[in-house]
């Protein structure tokens, strides 16, 4: 959503809350692919600070639905948000070297600030328990629900690099 800010950057002392939700179906970072739940929005506050600027604030949380790194099961996920940034008049039109893409003829993306908190803040790793045992990589079986009795013996390379040596002699 863009929200023109002409009237917060004019009036000083001005303040307006928003409601803002996020739009977007999917999110997907590093190949990672998980379907946006939350329909809860993000609660924007916009403050004119000084002539010509304005602080953004924005707090919330988005449920997104993703999948166990290991098993692939399906995990919930909340990724909080918590925007603050500020903005001037006299950087909106400025088309080189932007800092703030999200901010570009006195209008605010929000949607693309809510991206960038949700970018900032996803976990390195998902798993659906601490302890997530994964699937076998020889018939894919839940290891979690029992072995499968697969052979998955791998040598340590160290140890195979040794018996390479005293084959040769
Ligand atoms: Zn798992
Ligand atoms: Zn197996």
């Amino acid at each position: 959503m863009l929200r023109n800010l002409t009237d917060i950057l004019s009036e000083e002392g001005k303040v307006e809350s928003l409601s803002v939700p996020y739009e977007a179906a999917f999110f997907q970072k590093d190949g990672v692919n998980c379907k946006v739940l939350s329909d809860e929005p993000i609660a924007f506050v916009f403050t004119n600070t000084a002539k010509g600027e304005a602080r953004i604030e924005g707090k919330g949380s988005i449920r997104l639905q993703c999948r166990c790194d290991r098993c692939l099961k399906r995990v919930d996920i909340d990724v909080p948000v918590l925007i603050d940034e500020n903005v001037r008049e006299e950087n909106a039109d400025r088309q080189t070297g932007d800092e703030q893409p999200f901010w570009h003829d006195a209008k605010l993306d929000t949607e693309l600030l809510i991206t960038n908190e949700i970018l900032v803040n996803f976990p390195a790793k998902i798993l659906c328990k601490e302890d997530c045992k994964g699937l076998c990589p020889n018939c894919g079986k839940d290891l979690n629900e029992g072995d499968c009795g697969c052979d998955t013996f791998v040598p340590d390379p160290r140890w195979a690099a040794l018996s390479n040596i005293s084959l040769k002699q």
